[in-house]
C-alpha cells in the first residue's frame, strides 16, 4: 500500500507503480519542497532513498504539476533502478506526449531536454518530433479555429475480448436501433444553430456498418444537411464482414471521403480469439470492395493480441503494407476495465510489445508512411501508445484535431463526449451523453439543450 504526505500525488505515483507491477507492494512517500528543490522521500523493505530535482513553477498550478512529475520521477528512477528496467516513455503517464512538446515549444524551449529528465528514450523523442512536423499544417490551420462533429454508433456484431467501449452487440439492441436513429437524426440536425466552420465529420462505433444501407443513408442526410461543405467525411465502417456493395455506394454518395477497414490482425486464429466471426479473407474482400471508389482507407492493427508473437504480427503487419492503404494506426493493446480479457490477465507482457511496436516503425517508415498523431492510453501493454501513420499529405484532420485538443468537438449519440475547447486548448467544457443506448433514448432532448447551452 501507499502511503503519502501530499494526497494530490497519490494518483500520480500510482500511475508509475503500475508500470513496474509494483501496485501491491508497501511503500511511504514524503515530499517537501525547499525553494525550487523538490525531495521526494520513498521508504520501501527497510530502505530509505531520496531523490532531489530543481523545479521553477510560477505559481500554484505549476507548482503541483511540477511536484506530481518530480513525484512520478522519483518513483520511476527507484523501481528502474530496482528492477534493471527502463521504459520506453520512462516516468511519462497521464499526459499526451505531444501536448507536454508543445506546452514545452510554446514557452520557447526545445522538448527534448524535459523528456530525457523523463528517461524518455531517444526514439521516442524522435517519434514525437516526426508527428508534430507531419501534423504541423493542420495544427496551425485548426488551433482555436472551427469544430469537429463526432456522430455516435455504438453497434458491433459481437463484441470482441479486449473491448471496454461501450458499444453493444447488435443482437441484444434490434428493437432500439430504429428509435436510436430517430433520435441521433433529430440530435445531428439540432446542430444547425451551433456549428460556425465545420472542420470534420467522423461517423464512429463500434462498427457503423453494422446498420443497413438505407439507415446509414438517414443518418448522412441529416449530417449533410448541415452543409458541412469541403470538410473532411470520415465513416469507421468498421470489421470486414460487414462491408457490402451498397453500403459502400450510399457512402460515397454522401460525400464520404475517408473510411477505415479495421481487421486488427490478418491472423484467422487470433480472429477466433479474440471474439471476431469475420477471417482474414474476408479483410482483403472489405479493401477491394472499397477501392473501388477513391476513399484515404485507414487499417487499424493491434500489436500484441491474444498470444501473437512478433511473427505474427509481422505478417499483418506486412499484409496491410502490400494494400497500400493512405493510412494504418498501430494501437499497442490497452486492457481496462470491462473488457473481458482484462478479468482474465492481470500484467501484460512486455517483451515482445517493444519489439513489435520497432518493427512497426522500421517497416511503415521504409514503405514511406509517417507518424501523424500519437497518444497513450492507461493500462496499455509494455506501456506503448498509438500511432496513426500516413502517406505524405493523407493525414485525417479528425485524428489530429481531437487528439491535440485544438478545436471544439461536438458529439452526438449514446456515449458520445462534447468538448467545448477554448483558446486553442487552455480551457475545455465537456458535456457527456449516457452510453446506455434507453436511457439516451429518454434523456437526449435534455441534451440537445445541455448542448445548446454549452455551445451558445
Ligand atoms: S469492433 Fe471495436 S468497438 Fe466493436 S467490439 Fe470490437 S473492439 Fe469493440
Amino acid at each position: 500500500m501507499l502511503t503519502t504526505n501530499v494526497q494530490f500525488l497519490s494518483a500520480e505515483i500510482m500511475d508509475v507503480l503500475r508500470l513496474f507491477g509494483a501496485e501491491d507492494r508497501d511503500f511511504a512517500h514524503t515530499f517537501r519542497r525547499d525553494g525550487d528543490n523538490f525531495i521526494n522521500i520513498i521508504e520501501c523493505g527497510g530502505e530509505c532513498r531520496t531523490f532531489s530535482d530543481i523545479w521553477r513553477p510560477r505559481d500554484e498550478l505549476e507548482f503541483k504539476r511540477f511536484a506530481k512529475r518530480s513525484a512520478k520521477l522519483a518513483f520511476y528512477l527507484l523501481l528502474s533502478q530496482e528492477s534493471g528496467k527502463s521504459l520506453p516513455w520512462g516516468a511519462l503517464t497521464g499526459i499526451r506526449p505531444t501536448k507536454m512538446a508543445y506546452g514545452e515549444l510554446a514557452a520557447g524551449r526545445d522538448f527534448a531536454p524535459l523528456f530525457k529528465k523523463f528517461c524518455v528514450s531517444g526514439g521516442n523523442i524522435d517519434i514525437v518530433r516526426r508527428v508534430l512536423a507531419a501534423q504541423g499544417d493542420i495544427y496551425r490551420a485548426n488551433c482555436g479555429n472551427g469544430e469537429d462533429i463526432f456522430v455516435s454508433l455504438p453497434f458491433c456484431p459481437t463484441k470482441c475480448e479486449y473491448c471496454s467501449f461501450i458499444t453493444a452487440p447488435v443482437g441484444a439492441v434490434e428493437k432500439y436501433i430504429e428509435s436510436y436513429i430517430n433520435c441521433l437524426v433529430e440530435e445531428i440536425y439540432s446542430l444547425k444553430g451551433i456549428i460556425s466552420r465545420v472542420n470534420s465529420v467522423y461517423v464512429g462505433g463500434g462498427t457503423p456498418f453494422c446498420l443497413s444501407a438505407e439507415q446509414l443513408s438517414r443518418v448522412y442526410g441529416a449530417i449533410n444537411s448541415l452543409n458541412i461543405g469541403g470538410a473532411e467525411f470520415t465513416v469507421e465502417a468498421g470489421r470486414p464482414d460487414t462491408f457490402t456493395p451498397e453500403k459502400l455506394e450510399v457512402t460515397f454518395r454522401a460525400g464520404v471521403n475517408r473510411i477505415c477497414v479495421n481487421p486488427q490482425t490478418f491472423s484467422d486464429k487470433t480472429l477466433t480469439a479474440i471474439g471476431r466471426k469475420h477471417t482474414s479473407e474476408q479483410t482483403f474482400r472489405a479493401y477491394e470492395m472499397a477501392s473501388q471508389y477513391p476513399f484515404d482507407i485507414n487499417i487499424d492493427l493491434i500489436a500484441g493480441l491474444a498470444d501473437e508473437n512478433i511473427i505474427d504480427f509481422s505478417r499483418s503487419l506486412d499484409a496491410a503494407i502490400t494494400l497500400s492503404p493512405s493510412n494504418i494506426t498501430v494501437h499497442s493493446l490497452c486492457l481496462k476495465a470491462g473488457s473481458r480479457l482484462k478479468e482474465s490477465v492481470s500484467r501484460l507482457a512486455v517483451s515482445d510489445i517493444d519489439g513489435m511496436i520497432a518493427l512497426s516503425r522500421e517497416k511503415l517508415t521504409a514503405s514511406g508512411y509517417c507518424p501523424y498523431y500519437l497518444y497513450r492510453q492507461k493500462y496499455q501493454a509494455g506501456a506503448g501508445e498509438n500511432v496513426g501513420w500516413s502517406l505524405p499529405g493523407r493525414e485525417c484532420v479528425y485524428n489530429v484535431d481531437t487528439m491535440e485538443e485544438i478545436c471544439s468537438n461536438i458529439a452526438v449519440g449514446a456515449g458520445a463526449i462534447s468538448k467545448r475547447v477554448y483558446g486553442g486548448g487552455s480551457r475545455i467544457e465537456r458535456l457527456a451523453s449516457p452510453k446506455d443506448i434507453p436511457t439516451y433514448l429518454n434523456k437526449y432532448k435534455e441534451i440537445i439543450e445541455k448542448r445548446n447551452e454549452l455551445f451558445a
